[in-house]
């Protein structure tokens, strides 16, 4: 009995001490929000709200985005939390209450590129994952950018793959694979396009470079 008694007081002590852990900016997911998540019910709304790490982006229950996954998903209490942990309201459900500005959006789409470069990334997929019409995203992207979403993509892609190149010992393939083009040849390809070399000669010519580099300031001493 004296046991039994301890033990309830104790789990008693640990919910509570669970409940201040918490803390006030960040709710629990329960199985009641996901489910208002999936079905996207617009009793929730304003009642709580959900960012999605892998987009950066935060919704209303109703909204009628995709699903992310589970593992990916913050609840907030209010938009305020989730603006200041840095995420960025829907385009969709505006969340803030307030309209998104196209270059706000523009931003959104470039920092959901530059988390996602290593994924598949087709118009379609980015204008689901960013909330809009594929239609709306490319024309919207390219008068701010000056290039298209799938431009804008390549490029990441080639950046990161010339960083690889020369910081790594990295197979091409490896490269390829790393930067989202799973076609090796379609890699060399592009990477011939954009930059004037193949990605072998690109590394040797930085390396070098490197190597030069550092007997002329080996020199200089
Ligand atoms: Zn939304």
């Amino acid at each position: 009995m004296v046991n039994l008694k301890g033990s309830e007081h104790d789990s008693t002590s640990d919910a509570i001490h669970n409940e201040n852990a918490v803390g006030a900016s960040q709710e629990r997911m329960t199985d009641e929000k996901w489910q208002a998540i999936i079905r996207n019910d617009a009793s929730y709304d304003d009642k709580f709200f959900y960012a999605v790490k892998t987009t950066g982006i935060f919704c209303r229950p109703s909204c009628k985005s995709r699903v992310p996954k589970k593992e990916n998903v913050r609840i907030f209490q209010n938009a305020e939390q989730a603006l200041s942990e840095h995420f960025r309201p829907c385009k969709r459900c505006k969340p803030t209450g307030q309209r998104l500005p196209d270059h706000e959006w523009v931003e959104q789409i470039t920092q959901c590129i530059d988390m996602n470069y290593s994924e598949t990334l087709t118009l379609e997929i980015l204008a689901d994952m960013c909330h809009g019409s594929p239609y709306h995203l490319h024309r919207i992207f390219k008068r701010i950018k000056g290039i298209t979403p799938v431009e804008y993509v390549q490029q990441t892609r080639i950046a990161k793959a010339m960083e690889y190149l020369i910081h790594s010992d990295k197979a091409i393939a490896d490269i390829a694979m790393t930067v989202g083009i799973p076609n090796t040849s379609y890699f060399i390809t592009l990477f011939k396009t954009k930059t004037g070399h193949t990605p072998t000669d690109y590394r040797q010519l930085n390396r070098n470079k490197h190597t030069t580099e550092v007997l002329q300031n080996g020199r200089k001493k």
